[in-house]
This record gives structure tokens, sequence and C-alpha cells, in this order.
């Protein structure tokens, strides 16, 4: 029987191929990140079971209670979210790709922690395109210095940006932000800075992730169009 998460998660994937088609790109570019946080790991086995091979948590904690429980699916797992400098270490031992890294101390205490376990950490940049003060995530103009200050080690790998749209009704009013980051993108790239590469655009939730793709998103983190509205 197909559940309501497999039926979801098909229509998920049928919706993220007709945008990038639309956009004129391959629907094999955009990987979809199923977000996991408050959902239990019989839940995540029926997103597993429909095809998703890329879970996110924003919480270390929750990270750190699921991943071993869901182990022999080997998927992989993201930090989506704010990442305090004392969760580092335990984050590192399950988590792939940090969407969430905004800040020097940030960048310093991933660079000690790879470095102890002799591998490098991929990373994407965080930027509060919308300016909100409740959202996370560097301006855009400390964009360029960070990344020069990430180039002149070796330890983290930027892969990308990341970014969070304002919560809002209408998806089209996430665009212009969406498409703000592929900018910066495509600016930070022209700089052509040692060990930072652009490859990756997180960009697109529940609510906007249609518009993400269109705009260019190779990574949508997407929640409850999954798994239902959460409690
Ligand atoms: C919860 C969360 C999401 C997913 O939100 P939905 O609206 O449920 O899709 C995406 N990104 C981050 C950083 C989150 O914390």
């Amino acid at each position: 029987m197909v559940s309501k998460i497999m039926e979801n998660v098909g229509s998920v994937l049928g919706q993220i191929r007709a945008a990038a088609l639309r956009a004129g790109r391959d629907p094999a570019g955009v990987t979809l990140v199923a977000v996991t946080k408050t959902r239990t790991v019989a839940e995540i086995e029926e997103a597993l079971a429909a095809g998703v091979c890329h879970l996110g948590e924003n919480r270390v904690q929750e990270l750190r209670t699921k991943a071993p429980l869901l182990q022999a699916h080997q998927a992989t797992w993201h930090l989506i979210g704010t990442l305090q400098t004392n969760k580092v270490k335990q984050a590192l031992e399950w988590a792939e790709l940090i969407h969430s890294l905004d800040r020097v101390p940030l960048l310093e205490e991933l660079v000690k922690q790879a470095e102890r376990r002799g591998r490098p950490v991929d990373a994407l940049v965080q930027v509060n395109v919308s300016g909100e003060p409740t959202k996370q995530g560097l301006a855009p103009a400390d964009l360029e210095p960070f990344l020069r200050l990430v180039a002149q080690q070796r330890w983290v790998r930027v892969r990308g940006l990341m970014t969070m749209a304002p919560l809002v009704d209408d998806p089209e009013l996430a665009r212009p932000y969406f498409r703000r980051l592929r900018e910066l993108r495509d600016q930070m790239q022209a700089l052509g800075l040692e060990g930072v590469s652009m490859e990756h655009l997180s960009m697109g939730m529940s609510g906007d992730y249609v518009v993400g793709v269109e705009e260019g998103a190779t990574l949508v983190r997407v929640g409850t169009a999954i798994f239902g509205p959460r409690d």
C-alpha cells in the first residue's frame, strides 16, 4: 500500500521535475532533502522507501538520536539549522553537509574539529538575504570577506550558499530573495577562491521550493509537504 508520505514524496519530486524543466534545467541537478525534525523513525522510513536519500535535521540533538537508528538506509544527512560551536563535534559524526555556516567562530570550530578528525568538512554559507533581524546568516556585504577567510585554510570546504526566504503565503514573494542568492553565487564564483566552490544553492522549503528550483536551487529542504503539518 502506498502511504500518504510516499504519495507526498512522489508529488514533491514531480513538482521539482516540472519546475526544473520549465527553467530549462536538468531535473537531476536538484536534490530533495526531506526535513525530518519532529518526525519519528517510522515516518522517515516511509520517505526513504519512496526514494528519498537525503535527510535534513535542524537540531544536532535530534540528528544524533535518529541517524544511528536509520544507518542501514545509508541516507545522507544534512544539518540545516543553526549550529552552536559546542555541538560541532557531534554534528560532524553524522552530517555530511552543514547548511548553516554563518560566522567566524563557527568556521574556526569546524576547522578545529575537521583537523582533529583528519577529514575536511563540506559546508554552505548561510546568507540573510532578506535582512530580517530574526534570521540567521551573513549579510550579503560580509560574504566576500568571509569567503576569503575560508580560502586561507583547507579543512572547511565551502560548496555553495543557503538562504531562507521570509515566510509568506504567496511563494512568488520569495522569488527576489532566491534570485539575489543566485546572483551572489555568481559573483562569489567569479572570485575564483581556493577551497570555495559554488556548486550548491540550498533554497526553498515546503511553501516555496518550486520557485526555488525555478531560480536555480540544487538543494530544496522540504518537511511539511512530505510529512504533513508539525505539532
Ligand atoms: C524546518 C525547516 C525546513 C522545512 O520547513 P517546511 O516548511 O516544513 O518544509 C527547511 N529549512 C530549515 C532550515 C528548517 O528549519
